[in-house]
């Protein structure tokens, strides 16, 4: 262990490096600003997690903004369900944009505008092949494109294309526009790439207002400079863009400043996949319930699961930022949220799977209160008193009739101590006469042993967390695990990531029976289950219906299947 005076110097990531560098040499005045740029066309999911904590992160540390940019230049994939959700992650996460959001669509004049000068500089060009051809005619990484018969088209006839493409005077994938560039560049991205197609479907923002939408590519750099960003922090795959964008930037300036790419490695975590588009079919198909079902890897499954923000923070911190592509052990995003929850979710005493038990030495209709500490982690949660009474649950697979050696829970003859309160001896049980399922165990308690009393050190080897029945109030629990029992669904080339999903992924237990202080739970609200693990009160819950999920195990167990 280190002691507090050997504690490694934090490091930083390259690109915080990066940053503190530019910062230091008082490039653009001193000054950061970066964006997260979300596209919406799907709820966020634990990977975006990574590049919103990088993005806001950096600013607030190095005291700069952080704007959100909605990338919206696709009308038929996007809608404002997910721009709303967006919003509402981002800021659960324990971010603020303030009032900086921007959509790409706000910058469809300027970039229409810019495209009509690339033209007017002769370094744009309408182009009518299919593309089919167009992409034939881009050659491979080895072998050199070949420029499009139509590169020679005159300025005036491109301009007045582009303008009548835009009025909608001619079918989708008909034409498109190109930037003028390298058919030869080893880079692919520089053959000429198509930076406008004709698309007819209705913007959610800007309607029918135009017919011709900016790629990508020709979108993102371009807004990047419009808002005077200064790091613009993406994923590895847009590495190989880079280029582009520079060009893009350099056709564009007219002053010293320009944004700065810099990528980092995605977050991939294992068992589970980050694909919006199949997270989407997921949804679609009726695989899970929703986006936010509690199995899904997006931020508001993982918050309805009962993930904190602090976790997810936390986890992203831990698996930090490099330019080397990697699979990240789900156990680690795990073990964040199980040392969060620890301090933070009160304990309390929840039955699962009901065994009754009448003590039938202990006085009818008699109750008494225990007091039971809600967080030893955490003395200021203090203390809650709970009802004891002649009839409790416990847990089936706390008792058996004809136990192994070294069972320290209750049989035939057995003690065990019910958590703070007695030591109970069972002395026999009930069986349905036709099933012969044992319906009632019968116990007698010894009333000196009530813990904090007399004979309260009287040693047994087990303690059983309980449920007093006349007080206890009903619940339905859901019980999940991973959703696919492979290490990378998606990842397989001759399968289906479908082929993997695990059908035993969610278990619904109805009749529970939990502590009655738990009675007014409100939605999100997380407690240990002593013995059992963390659960979370699901939006489903009503006061005559309490729904819980079960956010994890308080152990590992797949690490001890695994091994
Ligand atoms: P998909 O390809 O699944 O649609 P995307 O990356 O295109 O996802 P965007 O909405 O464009 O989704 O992503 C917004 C930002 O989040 C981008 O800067 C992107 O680089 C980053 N991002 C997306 N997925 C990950 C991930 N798994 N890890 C880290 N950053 C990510
Ligand atoms: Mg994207």
């Amino acid at each position: 262990m280190l002691r507090d005076k050997e504690e490694p110097k934090p490091s930083i990531s390259f690109i915080e490096q990066f940053i503190a560098d530019d910062l230091k040499d008082g490039k653009n005045g001193g000054k950061i600003l970066t964006r997260f740029p979300p596209e919406p066309n799907g709820y966020l999911h634990i990977g975006h997690a990574k590049a919103i904590c990088l993005d806001f992160g950096m600013a607030l540390k190095y005291g700069g903004k952080c704007n959100l940019r909605f990338d919206d230049t696709n009308p038929e994939k996007e809608d404002v369900e997910y721009v709303d959700s967006i919003k509402e992650d981002i800021g659960w996460l324990g971010f603020s944009w303030d009032d900086r959001e921007y959509y790409a669509s706000d910058y469809f004049g300027k970039l229409f505008d810019f495209a009509v000068d690339l033209i007017k500089r002769g370094l744009a060009y309408v182009d009518d092949q299919p593309a089919d051809i167009i992409s034939e005619q881009k050659g491979t990484p080895t072998r050199p494109g070949v420029e499009s018969p139509y590169i020679k088209r005159s300025v005036a006839e491109n301009l007045d294309l582009f303008e009548r493409m835009n009025k909608g005077e001619f079918e989708e994938g008909s034409r498109v526009l190109r930037a003028r560039i390298d058919m030869t560049s080893p880079n692919m991205h520089m053959r000429d790439p198509i930076i406008y197609r004709i698309i007819k479907t209705p913007h959610h923002r800007t309607g029918n207002t135009w017919m011709v939408y900016p790629m990508y590519d020709f979108a993102h750099g371009q807004s990047d400079y419009f808002e005077g960003i200064t790091h613009s922090l993406c994923t590895l795959e847009f590495e190989v863009h880079r280029p582009l964008y520079d060009w893009f930037i350099d056709q564009l300036k007219t002053d010293d400043y320009r944004p700065r790419q810099i990528e980092f490695n995605r977050l991939n975590l294992t068992y589970t996949m980050m694909s919006k588009r199949k997270l989407l079919e997921l949804v679609n198909e009726g695989k899970v319930n929703g986006w936010d079902d509690p199995r899904m890897p997006t931020l508001c499954g993982l918050r309805r699961r009962g993930y904190t923000p602090e976790s997810i923070r936390r986890f992203v911190d831990l698996i930090g930022y490099t330019k080397v592509e990697a699979i990240n052990d789900v156990s680690l995003l795990e073990h964040a949220i199980r040392e969060d929850l620890n301090v933070r979710a009160p304990r309390v005493m929840g039955v699962l799977n009901p065994l009754k038990i009448i003590i039938t030495n202990y006085p009818e209709g008699q109750v008494e209160y225990v007091e039971l500490i809600n967080n030893p982690e955490d003395e200021n949660m203090g203390k809650r008193l709970v009802p004891f009474s002649r009839e409790v649950y416990i847990e089936q697979d706390d008792f058996m009739e004809n136990p192994p050696n070294k069972y320290f829970r209750l049989g035939p003859g057995m003690e065990v101590r019910l958590k703070g309160a007695y030591i109970i001896k069972c002395t026999g049980v009930r069986k349905n006469d036709s099933t012969g399922a044992i319906e009632e165990v019968y116990c007698t308690y010894d009333a000196e042993t009530r813990s904090g009393g007399n004979l309260s050190d009287k040693k047994v080897k087990g303690t059983l967390h309980w449920v007093s029945a006349q007080h206890s109030v009903d619940a339905e629990v859901r019980l999940y695990d991973r959703l696919f029992n492979h290490e990378d669904p998606a990842g397989q080339k001759d399968d289906d990531y479908r082929d993997f999903l695990n059908p035993d992924s969610l278990k619904i237990l109805t009749g529970c029976k939990i502590e009655p202080s738990l009675a007014a739970a409100r939605p999100l609200e997380k407690y240990q289950f002593q013995r059992l693990g963390y659960f979370c009160v699901d939006y489903d819950s009503t006061e005559s219906r309490l729904v819980f999920n079960r956010t994890l195990s308080l152990k590992d167990t797949w690490a001890k299947i695994n091994k």
